[in-house]
């Protein structure tokens, strides 16, 4: 049952009311009868905010709990990982023609535990195509390009890294350093966005799956 109040789904049983179910919430604690189990409009509202500050705005998971929502830092990482879910990533055209390849390095405090961001980028419309998150290896770089490689007729430009050219056909494969500028001004944006991609943050450093949630929420909502 999703709870009235955080909107989340992390409620149990918790006896009854006048006959009725009462459920308390594992995440805000409070407890709620079964209503029409919907969420309160106001939590979605609350929700939605929270997304779009973080997202495009780099508001820190305790500065949206302390100073915006008065909850706490849990309850807005859970919003996050709930809206990611959700989210919405638009197809893949079936035309595009050029693809840059590039890989951005994300910062977690162990380095067992480095995770790298894989994107392609559309060289004519300047915008972000896909990505994966994972290790630096070819493996991660295949699952990027498993999506794309549908386009038959298209060129893909990378900056030489050699496992580039194992997954790449060597036909459509173009290489140099100074072709690859559209999709570092593009990770420079997202850099820009993704605040917590270059800082070390206490809860995100921790969360592995956050990195992703993070890039799904940001290509759902941007234009580049
Ligand atoms: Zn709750």
């Amino acid at each position: 049952m999703f709870c009235r109040y955080c909107g989340l789904d992390s409620s149990y049983k918790n006896g009854f009311v006048k006959g009725k179910q009462r459920y308390k919430c594992k995440n805000c604690g409070k407890t709620f009868q079964e209503k029409d189990g919907r969420t309160k409009e106001s939590t979605l509202a609350k929700q939605a905010l929270a997304i779009a500050l973080y997202t495009m705005c780099r508001a820190s998971y305790n500065f949206l709990a302390k100073k915006i929502f008065k909850c706490s830092p849990t309850t807005i990482m859970n919003w996050i990982k709930k809206g990611a879910k959700t989210a919405k990533i638009p197809k893949i055209s079936d035309d595009i023609k050029e693809i840059e390849f590039d890989e951005m390095w994300h910062f977690l405090e162990r380095k067992e535990n480095q995770k790298w961001i894989f994107k392609a980028v559309d060289r004519v419309k300047k915008k972000t195509v896909a990505w994966v998150t994972g290790k630096h290896d070819v493996a991660t770089f295949k699952k990027l390009y498993d999506q794309v490689k549908h386009l038959k007729k298209c060129k893909y430009y990378t900056d030489g890294w050699s496992g580039l050219a194992k997954v790449l056909p060597k036909r459509h494969h173009v290489i140099g350093k100074e072709l690859v500028t559209t999709i570092e001004q593009n990770n420079s944006k997202t850099r820009h966005y993704l605040g917590r991609m270059i800082r070390r943050t206490k809860i995100v450093s921790k969360m592995n799956e956050m990195p992703n949630a993070s890039m799904k929420l940001l290509f759902s909502l941007s234009f580049d």
